[in-house]
């Protein structure tokens, strides 16, 4: 009987260990806090958006996309369901996203809890790996009370968002021990925090937008969705969304901007016939009175303001340039980014062990008998449950492979 070492009890460890464990083998689990699945409980506010009918490859990056849509169709979201309904959880969809039918994210994690122990899998809790020796055949593995010898190993730590949950990024470290190469790691689907010194005027608007990322001249992403404007700057899905790009380049040491339309839903051609319209039967009102009923009143003011207009003014009073001004500003708001909310507040991280040096079993191809599954690969996937999704694709097939070398 083999015995496998999985080190990191999140969803990638814990679906390795069952898989591992139904295929026969003998498996520790090792997780450094006192519970297992910590971060599991806080996924989609509390949900648990599991996965996606939607999945492909382009709702992920990776430095390997070929081994990354193998994983995927070889478990797939049919794969994901058959799974959970094995654990008795049932399943439902809400515009392809996947969420148990209770909508409680703890029911999914009791689901594997309980599959944990009717399979006999030893866990140990408070069991923090500090490093991972390869002998002549098998490993040993050092932990926070002891060390203990197995034949193989699966790295499942996650990467380095959420920290309080677990994850801090010291799997990733362990992987470099043994000689693997790490792709530098950034916050993904994370707030951004703005240059601007007027958020906390706008904080609280809520409105559908585009947002085009710049450096320089160059467009880096772009998303559409709801824009939530905080005191510090943007958030919402959009913004999480290009979030990953947008700091890679500022790792790069790149200037980041923001191009923001809160019209998106008006072309250019139309938004000319409104503002025609506009000054002909408005041009007798104040500016405030003049833009009111176009978009946010609190935009409305900062745009008054930046286009070096007062709200009280009379419209014949300003110029068609002036005026002109707060028109592109609805079009195209421009502001800096100037750095992200951290690894805290992220969902996932970008980055860590290159997915070119593993295999499609999930065995790394640096140290035989290594396996490596979830977030602490460089694969990060889009907001809709194709983060968990991939934990779950990698997870399964690290616990199959290395229970069956
Ligand atoms: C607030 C929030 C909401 C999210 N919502 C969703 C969502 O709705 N849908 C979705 O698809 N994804 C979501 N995600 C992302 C998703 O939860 C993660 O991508 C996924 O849980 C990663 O699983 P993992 O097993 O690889 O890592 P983790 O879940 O991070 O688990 C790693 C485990 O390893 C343990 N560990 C780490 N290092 C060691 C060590 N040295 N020794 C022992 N144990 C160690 C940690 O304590 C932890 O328990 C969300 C994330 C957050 C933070």
């Amino acid at each position: 009987m083999k015995r496998i070492g999985i080190i990191g009890g999140g969803a990638a460890g814990m679906m390795a260990a069952i898989t591992a464990a139904r295929q026969g083998a003998k498996v520790i689990l090792f997780e450094k806090n006192d519970r297992v699945g910590k971060k599991i409980l806080s996924t989609g506010n509390g949900k648990c958006n599991l996965g996606n009918l939607q999945l492909s490859r382009q709702e992920y990056h990776s430095t390997d996309e070929e081994l990354l849509t193998d994983v995927l169709e070889a478990f797939g979201t049919r794969e994901t369901i058959q799974f959970f309904r094995s654990l008795g959880l049932w399943l439902k969809e809400k515009n392809g996203y996947l969420y148990p039918l209770c909508e409680q994210a703890a029911v999914v994690l009791d689901a594997l809890r309980y599959e944990l122990r009717v399979l006999n899998v030893e866990i140990l809790y408070e069991a923090t790996v500090t490093h991972i020796r390869p002998k002549n055949y098998g490993f040993v593995i050092h932990y926070t009370g002891g060390k203990r010898e197995v034949d193989r190993v699966i790295l499942a730590g996650g990467g380095c968002a959420a920290p309080k949950t677990g994850s801090d990024g010291s799997c990733i470290a362990l992987a470099a021990d043994l000689g693997h190469k790490i792709i530098p790691q950034v916050p993904a689907l994370v707030q951004l925090k703005c240059k601007e010194d007027y958020f906390k005027a706008v904080s609280g608007v809520r409105c559908d937008a585009v947002i085009r990322a710049y450096t320089e001249k160059e467009l880096i992403a772009e998303e559409v969705g709801e824009l939530q404007l905080t005191d510090y700057g943007v958030s919402g899905i959009p913004i999480f969304q290009l979030s990953r790009q947008v700091n890679y380049a500022l790792l790069a040491g790149r200037k980041v901007t923001l191009r923001v339309d809160v019209l998106p839903n008006i072309d250019r051609e139309e938004f000319k016939l409104l503002q025609t319209g506009r000054n002909l039967l408005l041009a007798e009102r104040t500016v405030e009175e003049f833009l009111s009923g176009t978009v946010n009143k609190k935009l409305v003011n900062l745009f008054i303001k930046l286009a070096g207009l007062k709200p009280t003014t009379n419209c014949e009073a300003v110029t068609q340039e002036q005026l002109s001004k707060v028109y592109d500003l609805m079009k195209e708001w421009t502001i800096e980014v100037a750095a992200h909310k951290g690894f805290d507040n992220a969902q996932v991280s970008a980055g860590g062990v290159s997915l070119k040096e593993i295999d499609v079993r999930m065995e790394s191809k640096v140290v035989p008998g290594l396996y490596l599954a979830g977030e602490v690969l460089d694969v990060d996937g889009r907001c809709g449950g194709y983060n968990l999704q991939w934990a779950w694709s990698s997870g399964y097939l690290a616990g199959v492979a290395a229970s069956k070398d």
